[in-house]
């Protein structure tokens, strides 16, 4: 690219959002600031709301707030656009998506009036809460995606479905093997991912469910003090030696 045509992108950005920031209202709650399209000011209320609920929620769940080490300092903001056209047309969101985030900047981006979109802000503030908790060392996906995971669905109907699911791959010995999956970072574009989170919900809901809030803090605290994996998981959980001893206790836990 060369240096025009690099200044032309960034103009063009730099408008594309710009025009969207001047169009737009704002809301400021405890611990966010919600920029929003006027007309989704019918809305908005009630993703503060939400979003004050699911951050106090994920918080207390993963037993974070006892840490004194640690608080909230930056407000997350949330970006609503007009609709899903704007939406794609402001953000840098895949087209696929209904919302998008940026862990590192702690923003949220989205449009109105979408069914789901409870489940999709306690998924996206969980990764911004335990990246901003532990920082940003590479770890393995499961461990991101299975804190996610268990927030967004371990108090609906679909945790008992996700419990069956891996306790039949188990016993099919059709699960990721512990050495896999702990070596998985990222997922190839158009595979499969169900079996993938699926897996990462049911190895957090066993160290949570198995082992209770206080230990599963231990072990996030462990890591944020820089432990790997390994040493987090026989800090926090000690019956757990090392990745075999992870896997063998989840399969009991599963098959009993
Ligand atoms: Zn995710």
């Amino acid at each position: 690219m060369n240096v025009r045509i690099v200044i032309l992108v960034f103009i063009s950005i730099f408008l594309s959002i710009s025009g969207y920031a001047q169009k737009t209202k704002e809301l400021r709650s405890e611990h966010f600031i919600i920029n929003y399209a006027p007309e989704a000011e019918g809305y908005v209320y009630k993703v503060k709301d939400d979003a004050e609920y699911f951050y106090r929620k994920i918080t207390q769940g993963f037993g974070l707030i006892r840490e004194k080490l640690w608080s909230w300092d930056d407000r997350t903001k949330i970006l609503i656009a007009k609709d899903k056209e704007e939406y794609l047309k402001n953000f840098s969101c895949p087209s696929w998506s209904s919302a998008c985030v940026d862990y590192r900047n702690r923003i949220i981006y989205t449009y109105p009036l979408q069914k789901d979109f409870a489940s999709i802000l306690k998924h996206e503030l969980t990764h911004i809460i335990f990246r901003e908790y532990i920082g940003y060392n590479v770890m393995p996906l499961w461990l991101d995606e299975g804190m996610a995971t268990y927030a967004e669905y371990r108090d609906t109907t679909q945790c008992q479905m996700f419990v069956a699911l891996i306790k039949k791959l188990i016993q099919e010995n059709k699960y990721i093997k512990f050495k896999d999956i702990n070596n998985t970072y990222s997922i190839a574009p158009g595979s499969d991912t169900s079996l993938f989170y699926a897996q990462a919900f049911s190895m957090v809901y066993f160290l949570k469910e198995r082992f209770g809030r206080d230990d599963f803090s231990e072990f996030l605290s462990a890591l944020r003090s820089g432990s790997n994996l390994d040493e987090a998981l026989r800090k926090a959980f000690r019956v757990i030696e090392n990745t075999e001893g992870f896997e063998s206790n989840w399969k009991r836990f599963y098959l009993m």
